[in-house]
């Protein structure tokens, strides 16, 4: 290995190839500062974030219009329903 680059992420030596590193245009020698353990790690814990904050807004959302909640909820019943009724039809005709 020439010249091994250590990775500010996990500190482990890398050779500073598109094998190791995730290609970024932006930076001065097209690949990413970090090694792509630590990128996928990183990706996987800022999804994850996200999940958690779309769910809890999510759940302020249902507890600030819980009648709202109760129209979409009838409103999707109701489709069901019908797709239902016209099978049923359509099987009968
Ligand atoms: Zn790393």
């Amino acid at each position: 290995m020439t010249n091994p680059y250590i990775c500010p992420g996990c500190l482990k030596p890398y050779e500073r190839t598109p094998a190791n590193f995730f290609k970024r245009t932006r930076s001065a020698d097209g690949l990413e500062s970090r090694c792509k353990t630590c990128r996928s790690a990183y990706f996987r814990a800022q999804y994850q974030a996200d999940r958690e904050k779309r769910h809890s807004a999510n759940r302020r959302w249902r507890k600030a219009h819980p009648d709202r909640l109760k129209v979409y909820s009838r409103r999707w019943y109701a489709k069901c329903k019908l797709k239902r009724l016209a099978r049923i039809l359509e099987r009968e005709t």
